[in-house]
C-alpha cells in the first residue's frame, strides 16, 4: 500500500506553529488509502519536534546533519529527497510557509511527482488522493488530483487540526543526509529589528484597513491592543496601497495567509481578496461603523460603529485581564 508522508521542516532545531497540522490531513489520506502515515523531520537538533510527530504518526524519519542547522532550500530539498527516494509514496505534505514553498515544488521535480500548492481539504476518492483549494479570491473551489505520485503539497495553516496525541510512540529511523553543495550562498543573516511576532504564526491578529483613516493607529491603538494579547498587526491591501504601512504587514489573496485564534479586523470592509488569507483563522472579530460591510458576513463577533471607541475599550479591557 502506498504511504503517506508529512514534511515537518525545523530549521535551527524547531518548527512552526502549524507545521504539525498536515499530519491532520495525512491521516485523512493514509486511512483512505489503507497506508501509513510518516512524519519525516527536517533539522539537526529536532529531537523535540520528531518526539511530537512520533505521538501523532505511524513513524517518524528524523533527518539531520550538521549542515541542517540553519535553513538553506537547497540543503532542506536535498535531505527531503534523501529520505523519501525508493519510499511508496502516494503523498507528501507539508505546510504552506515560506519554507515549504520552496522546497515542496523542488521536492515534485526531484522524485518526478506532481507539486501542488496551498490545499485546504484532501480526500481519497476512486483509491486516489484528491485535493481541494480556494480560487478566485474563495469564490471558487478547485478540486486536484497530482498526475504523477507522489503528489507533493503545501497545506495552508489553519486547514487541518493536528491529530490528537495516540498515546504511544511510533518508531523512529534517524538518518543522516549527505551535505550538498548549496546554489546560493549565504553571505549574512541578521535579525529584522522588533521584529515582534511574525504574522503568519501569530495566535492573534489586529489588521487595520482605510477606515482607520492613516498610519497612526498602526503605531498607537492597533499595535497596543496586538501587544496586550500577545499578537502582531496586520493590514488590508488599502492600508498598504496608502503607504501606512509596509507590505509585509498585508494579509489577503496577494498578502500573507494568517491562521490565528482570533483575528480582529478594524475598518477592513471584508473584499472576497482580503478574506482569502483569513480563511485559516479560528474566530474572527469585526469592527466597523458600517453594519452592512461583508466583514459581518464571516466575523463571529461583529462590533458596529466608530473603530477608535471599541478599540480603546478592548485595550483596556485586555490590560485589565478581563
Ligand atoms: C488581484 C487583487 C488582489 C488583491 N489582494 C488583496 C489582499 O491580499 N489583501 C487585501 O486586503 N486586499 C486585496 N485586494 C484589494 C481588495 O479588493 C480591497 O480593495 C481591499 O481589501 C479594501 O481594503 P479595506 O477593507 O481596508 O478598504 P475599504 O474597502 O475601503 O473598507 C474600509 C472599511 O472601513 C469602514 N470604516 C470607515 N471609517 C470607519 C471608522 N471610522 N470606523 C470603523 N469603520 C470604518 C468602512 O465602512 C469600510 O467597510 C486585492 C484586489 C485585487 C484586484
Amino acid at each position: 500500500m502506498p504511504d503517506v508522508y508529512v514534511l515537518i521542516f525545523a530549521p535551527g532545531g524547531a518548527a512552526a506553529r502549524a507545521a504539525l497540522e498536515p499530519l491532520g490531513a495525512g491521516r485523512a489520506l493514509a486511512e483512505g488509502l489503507g497506508g501509513k502515515l510518516a512524519g519525516v523531520v527536517v533539522g539537526a537538533g529536532a529531537e523535540e519536534v520528531a518526539a511530537e510527530a512520533r505521538r501523532r504518526a505511524d513513524a517518524v524519519i528524523h533527518v539531520t546533519g550538521d549542515h541542517l542547522r540553519a535553513y538553506e532550500a537547497d540543503a532542506f530539498t536535498a535531505a527531503a529527497e534523501h529520505a523519501l527516494k525508493g519510499r511508496d509514496a502516494a503523498a507528501v505534505l507539508t505546510l504552506a510557509d515560506a519554507v515549504g514553498r520552496e522546497v515542496a515544488p523542488r521536492l515534485a521535480a526531484r522524485l518526478g511527482g506532481s507539486p501542488l500548492t496551498e490545499v485546504s481539504g484532501a480526500q481519497v476518492e476512486d483509491g486516489r488522493p484528491v485535493f481541494t483549494r480556494p480560487v478566485f479570491g474563495g469564490k471558487a473551489v478547485a478540486k486536484l488530483v497530482g498526475r504523477r505520485a507522489p503528489v507533493v503539497v503545501t497545506v495552508k495553516a489553519g486547514a487541518f487540526e493536528a491529530p490528537a496525541e495516540s498515546g504511544a510512540e511510533a518508531p523512529l529511523e534517524t538518518i543522516q543526509a549527505p551535505a550538498v553543495e548549496p546554489a546560493v550562498e549565504v553571505l549574512a543573516r541578521e535579525a529584522a529589528p522588533a521584529a515582534g511576532v511574525p504574522l503568519d504564526a501569530a495566535p492573534v491578529v489586529v489588521s487595520g484597513g482605510r477606515g482607520v483613516g492613516g498610519p497612526e493607529p498602526f503605531q498607537k491603538e492597533l499595535k497596543e491592543l496586538a501587544e496586550a494579547l500577545g499578537g502582531a498587526v496586520g493590514a488590508s491591501l488599502a492600508a498598504v496601497d496608502a503607504g501606512w504601512v509596509p507590505q509585509s504587514y498585508q494579509v489577503g489573496q496577494t498578502g500573507t495567509a494568517v491562521a490565528p485564534t482570533v483575528y480582529i479586523a478594524v475598518g477592513i470592509s471584508g473584499a472576497s481578496q482580503h478574506l482569502a488569507g483569513i480563511s485559516g483563522a479560528k474566530h474572527v472579530v469585526a469592527i466597523n461603523k458600517d453594519k452592512d460591510a461583508p466583514i459581518f458576513r464571516v466575523a463571529e463577533v461583529g462590533l458596529v460603529g466608530e473603530w477608535k471607541p471599541i478599540v480603546d475599550a478592548l485595550i483596556r479591557a485586555v490590560k485589565a485581564g478581563k
